[in-house]
Order: structure tokens, then C-alpha cells, then sequence
């Protein structure tokens, strides 16, 4: 039992002057990073921050989010990361719900931080602006300023309102151990995606955490501390990018070369300079780039390995990035309440497409009946549920919803899957998904893959809309690829020739683009709120 905290100490003092971080031409090593995370954890204390309280971050990748993140652990502190996106009702949910009394936030953002302050227990607002740890170029700042909007960034004298960097160079830089006591201790509370509804608080221990890296580096990657560079696309403030990138990077004294807003040219031009060796991603970023026009003119040969996680991963995209960069991309899986990885596939090995591969060690997983919660045997469907060191202890101030969940340390993930003869486990689709119609239950993965196949579909998404004589029918939401062109009449013959016809999508429409999350995850909840709002 270590606090996570131990990686970057280990790190620091076997790699001091390797790059810790890589932002925009910017270079932190391992020594600087540890420096400036107990310079902020003096900070924090100073501001009173104790131990167990929950501190809150609102910061797009970059090295600010890497240092503030470890320093409230060095502090005692619990994190609770915060997308930067999220406007007034979502932070307010937020801070209220984890009663956050100290933030350590953008500048760009800090206007809606202090919208909501009087309706939360907000007391510290630590800010800081993009460029403190860059040469920004000024078309960065631009584009960046779009995606963290226009708000202006004049930070007015308020009390309780203090500047990263000054505190940075106020404080004592020398060592300082987290108030640890085991690896029971809380060290975040992650919120859950917000896919199927109003994002839960999962409390993650140290532990949770410690061990998710360890079980990494067991299982898919056999890697020599002090020698790779991971590419971080994914965002830290998501629990996906914070283990498999940030706290993997850290524990393997690899470089991340931070990409603070997913944009598929910045992406390749990072590719390019950096060459990093391991890019973790979601399918969404892989489809952005295997489509991307110019895609052959860019080296991605430096890429060995890549992990997708949070949504289905074709078939189709993972044999074309892997034609593309000569490495392998492999399927994983995980949630939020388990910190997040409970399966993979092999990294070295080829993988078996179209699963999520196998629990990683010390983790367990079963297939339940949907009705009795009988354990089911192979290629039986049902809900997977899994138990293993990474799960969490729970949903922060939820019980009832803890209770309903977690059973015996059994974690019933909502999502429907089975396990075939090898113990290869497939997930099918959540089970807040599955379409209904007409009594016939239909997973809409089944649907989108089909339409997947067709030559034209860049994305596709089928919903189960409301329908008065079915219950509910359903619909597919199609992205055609650049200068492409069908019809919905050739969508449905297409359809006609691969799947029974309960499944055929009987309402087609074609949009420029999907509704999606931070980590590329399609909003069907927009798409069915659009649909309802269109019958009233
Ligand atoms: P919320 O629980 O708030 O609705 P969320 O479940 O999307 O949001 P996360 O914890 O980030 O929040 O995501 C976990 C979910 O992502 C899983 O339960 C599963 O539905 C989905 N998922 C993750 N990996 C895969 C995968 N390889 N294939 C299919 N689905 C996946
Ligand atoms: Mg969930």
C-alpha cells in the first residue's frame, strides 16, 4: 500500500531530468513537476485545505492540471475534477454536491465559477491562465479561448481569489508526505461520465487507483520505466485519461505530450514531432483520424500501441489506424466506479476484435441474468458485473444508489455483454439502451454495425424513439463521409439485406455531426430530448 502520490516521488528520483511533460513546445521534467505539486500543496494547506477535503480542479490537460492534481493529494486533499466545459447547472451540481470549498480553475472559466459561488460553499478560487507554463503562440490562444469561450479574462481583485503562479513562487518548495493512513483513504471523487444522466460522485481510494496502474503495466504493456512518451488526447479530468495517461505516464516515468482540446491537426502535428510510442484514445478520435484528408502524408510509425476505451470500437477503424501507424490498437473497458479498467485485450498480441478482451489480474467478471441475477455460463446474455481492487468504495452521500450496485463487491457495470468459450468478454450495449419495439428487444449496437458497414457511413447511432403503435421504433442518426451521398431508401435496402426486419431502422436522418460527450460518446439523451420536444 503506497499513496498515489509515491509514483511521481519515484519518478522525480529515478528520472529527475526526464520530460515529465511536453505542452506545446514546452518542456517540464520529472524534477520540476514534483517541485511545483509540493510548492501547491504548501499553498493549499496554507489556505487551509485539510485532510479528506475535497478540492476542486477545472483545468484542460496541461501541466497545471498535472501539478494541481498532486499537490491536493500531497495535501490530503480529495480531487474532484471538474470538466472545464461544463456550464452554470453542471459546475453548481458539482461544487454543491461535493461540497468544494477551494478550486483551482482557468482564468477563461473563472466568470462561471463566480455565477454560481454564492449558491455553493466556494471560499478559494485558485486561478490560472493557459499561458503560465508556455510561450503561447498567439492562433493557440485563439483557438483554445473558442473552446473555453470568449470570456474575458480580466480576474477582478476579489478576496478569496488568488493567482496560481504567485502562489507558486511564495511557497516552500520542500518535500512533503501526503497524511496518509492506508490505501482505504479517499483520493478522488470522479464523477461518472453524465452519459445516461445526472453525473454520480464514485469515491476512489488511493488504493482504487495505485493498483489500476499496476494491473496496467502487468497486462498490456511491457514497457521499461524512464523510456516511452504516451500521447495524452484523452482529458485528465476524465477518469480514463487520468489513469491510463497521466497516472500510467507517471508510474512508468513516461512523457506525456499533452493535447489540451481534441483537434485532429494539432494531434498529428504533435505525432509528428514527438513521436510518442503509446496513444490511448476513443474510438471518436481514431475515426477523426483515420478520416482525416490528408491522412497518408503524416509519419504515425512511432505509435507501438494503443488502448480504446468508453464506446464500441469498430472493427473496421481498428484494422485502418493499425494499417496506418504498423502498431497495434487494442479494445478495453472500464467505468468510472472502477477506476476506470476492468478488461483488455493483449497489447502485444494480435487481439480478438470485437471484445473487450479479458479481466485484467485480480479482477473477477461474470455475466448475470438480467431478471434473476443468476450467473450465466458462456454465450449467454446477460448484464456483466465485475469485482476486483479498483472498484470503488462507493457513490458519494448516495447509499440507496451505492446499494443498488455494489453487492458482496460485485459491481453491476448497467451494461449488457457475455463471455464466449476463451473467457473473452463482449459488451453489447447498455441496458438502458436496448430498444423495445413491437416486444422485440434490439440491441442498437447490433444496428450500428451494419451501418457501419456501409461505404458512405463515416458515424452512425440508432436510437429508440417513443411510437404509438411499437412502443418504441427505431431510428438512425447517419454522419455520411466528406462528399458523400445516399439515400434513406438505400440506407434501408442495405439494412434489408443484413439484419431481421424488427431491426431495420424505419426513421433515417443525416446530420452534419453527433451530439457527443468528452470522451466521444454519443448523447442519445439529446437526440431522444429533440425527438420529444418535435411530438409536442
Ligand atoms: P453515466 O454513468 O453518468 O451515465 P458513463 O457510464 O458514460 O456515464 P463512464 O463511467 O465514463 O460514464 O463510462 C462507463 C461506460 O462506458 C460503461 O458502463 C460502458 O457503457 C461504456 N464503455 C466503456 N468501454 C466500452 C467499450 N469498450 N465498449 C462499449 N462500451 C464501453
Ligand atoms: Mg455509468
Amino acid at each position: 500500500d503506497v499513496p498515489l502520490t509515491q509514483f511521481l516521488v519515484d519518478a522525480a528520483r529515478d528520472y529527475p531530468e526526464r520530460d515529465a511533460i511536453v505542452f506545446l513546445g514546452k518542456r517540464m521534467t520529472y524534477r520540476q513537476v514534483l517541485e511545483a505539486s509540493y510548492r501547491l500543496a504548501h499553498a493549499l494547506k496554507s489556505l487551509g485545505v485539510e485532510r479528506g477535503e475535497r478540492v476542486g480542479i477545472m483545468l484542460p490537460n496541461s501541466p497545471q492540471a498535472v501539478i494541481a492534481y498532486y499537490a491536493v493529494l500531497f495535501a490530503g486533499g480529495v480531487v474532484v475534477q471538474i470538466n472545464p466545459l461544463y456550464m452554470k447547472r453542471e459546475l453548481e451540481h458539482q461544487l454543491s454536491d461535493a461540497d468544494v470549498e477551494t478550486l483551482i480553475c482557468l482564468d477563461m472559466v473563472y466568470s462561471r465559477v463566480n455565477e454560481v459561488k454564492a449558491q455553493t460553499k466556494l471560499k478559494h478560487v485558485i486561478i490560472t491562465s493557459i499561458g503560465d507554463y508556455l510561450p503561447f503562440p498567439k492562433k493557440w490562444l485563439f483557438q483554445l479561448k473558442n473552446r473555453f469561450e470568449n470570456t474575458h479574462v480580466e480576474i477582478p481583485e476579489d478576496p478569496g481569489v488568488y493567482r496560481l503562479k504567485k502562489l507558486l513562487s511564495q511557497a516552500s518548495a520542500s518535500p512533503m508526505e501526503a497524511p496518509y493512513k492506508s490505501g482505504d483513504d479517499l483520493a478522488l471523487l470522479q464523477y461518472t461520465g453524465g452519459t445516461t444522466g445526472l453525473a454520480k460522485g464514485a469515491m476512489l481510494t488511493h488504493r482504487n487507483l495505485v493498483v489500476n496502474c499496476c494491473q496496467a503495466e502487468a497486462w498490456i504493456y511491457k514497457a521499461q520505466r524512464g523510456t516511452d512518451s504516451i500521447l495524452g488526447a484523452l482529458p485528465f479530468f476524465h477518469v480514463y485519461g487520468m489513469t491510463v495517461v497521466m497516472n500510467f505516464a507517471v508510474r512508468l516515468a513516461a512523457t506525456m505530450i499533452l493535447v489540451p482540446k481534441f483537434d485532429r491537426d494539432l494531434i498529428l502535428k504533435l505525432i509528428v514531432e514527438h513521436r510518442p510510442t503509446y496513444f490511448p484514445g476513443a474510438p471518436t478520435m481514431y475515426v477523426g483520424l483515420i478520416n482525416h484528408p490528408d491522412i497518408k502524408r503524416y509519419d504515425l510509425s512511432s505509435i507501438s500501441a494503443c488502448l480504446s476505451g468508453s464506446a464500441p470500437l469498430p472493427i473496421e477503424v481498428q484494422e485502418r489506424f493499425e494499417e496506418l501507424t504498423g502498431g497495434l490498437l487494442v479494445e478495453g473497458y472500464g467505468m468510472t466506479e472502477s477506476s476506470p479498467v476492468t478488461h483488455s485485450n493483449l497489447i502485444w498480441e494480435r487481439s480478438k476484435s470485437g471484445t473487450i478482451g479479458l479481466p485484467w489480474p485480480d479482477t473477477e467478471a461474470r455475466i448475470v441474468d438480467l431478471d434473476t441475477g443468476e450467473v450465466l455460463p458462456p454465450g449467454q446474455v446477460g448484464e456483466l458485473q465485475v469485482k476486483g481492487p479498483q472498484v470503488m468504495k462507493g457513490y458519494w452521500k448516495r447509499p440507496e444508489e451505492t446499494a443498488k450496485v455494489l453487492v458482496d463487491g460485485w459491481l453491476s457495470t448497467g451494461d449488457i455483454g457475455k463471455m464466449d468459450e476463451d473467457g473473452y468478454f463482449y459488451i453489447i450495449d447498455r441496458k438502458k439502451d436496448m430498444i423495445i419495439a413491437g416486444g422485440f428487444n434490439i440491441y442498437p449496437r447490433d444496428v450500428e454495425e451494419v451501418l457501419f458497414e456501409h461505404p458512405a457511413v463515416q458515424e452512425a447511432v440508432v436510437v429508440g424513439v417513443p411510437d404509438p403503435y411499437r412502443g418504441e421504433t427505431v431510428k438512425a442518426y447517419i454522419v455520411l463521409k466528406e462528399g458523400q451521398k445516399v439515400s434513406k431508401e438505400e440506407i434501408e435496402k442495405f439494412c434489408r439485406e443484413r439484419l431481421a426486419s424488427y431491426k431495420i431502422p424505419r426513421l433515417v436522418e443525416f446530420r452534419e455531426e453527433l451530439p457527443k460527450s468528452i470522451v466521444g460518446k454519443v448523447l442519445r439523451r439529446v437526440l431522444l430530448d429533440e425527438e420529444l420536444q418535435k411530438k409536442q
